[in-house]
């Protein structure tokens, strides 16, 4: 008897403590971002999607397929495939990053000897297959035509 005594007892009290929660959510700020209208504003740091830096004088990716960054990177997430120009310079043609496997670590941003990779602030990375997380670095999915 005792026993369901407390239960009432304890069911009266929670339930105006539990609307006493409610009430004060009720009135306070909000806190929802009506996502896709309002972004995140990002950090200057922020590390998001591995794309490819174009040189600002000559415009072309400063990239010389030298394969460091594949080779810093802790998960095997980078594919590159590259090219030999008429001047015997290598550069790349095909280079991808598997964003289901990047651990957004920034090793083969900080391991690039051309300053030629940055992270950009793309974190919508959501994807529908394992095939479409694979991204290429070219920001504008374009190479240099070289
Ligand atoms: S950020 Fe890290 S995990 Fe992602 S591609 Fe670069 S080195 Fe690999
Ligand atoms: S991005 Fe940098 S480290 Fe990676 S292949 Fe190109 S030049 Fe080498």
């Amino acid at each position: 008897m005792i026993r369901i005594i407390k239960e009432i007892y304890k069911a009266l009290i929670s339930l105006p403590a539990g609307m006493l929660v409610t009430l004060k959510y009720l009135f306070g700020r909000t806190v929802t971002m009506q996502y896709p209208e309002e972004r995140w504003i990002l950090p200057e740091r922020f590390r998001g999607r591995v794309v490819l830096i174009r040189d600002e004088k000559t415009l072309k990716h400063r990239c010389t397929a030298c394969g460091n960054c594949l080779r810093a990177c802790p998960n095997a997430s980078l594919r590159l495939e590259s090219a030999v120009d008429q001047n015997k310079k290598r550069y790349p043609v095909k280079f991808t990053v598997d964003t289901a496997l990047c651990l957004f670590c920034g090793l083969c941003v900080d391991s690039c000897p051309f300053n030629a990779l940055k992270m950009n602030k793309d974190y919508e990375l959501a994807a529908a297959s394992r095939e479409a997380c694979v991204r290429s670095l070219f920001p504008d999915g374009e190479n240099d035509d070289r």
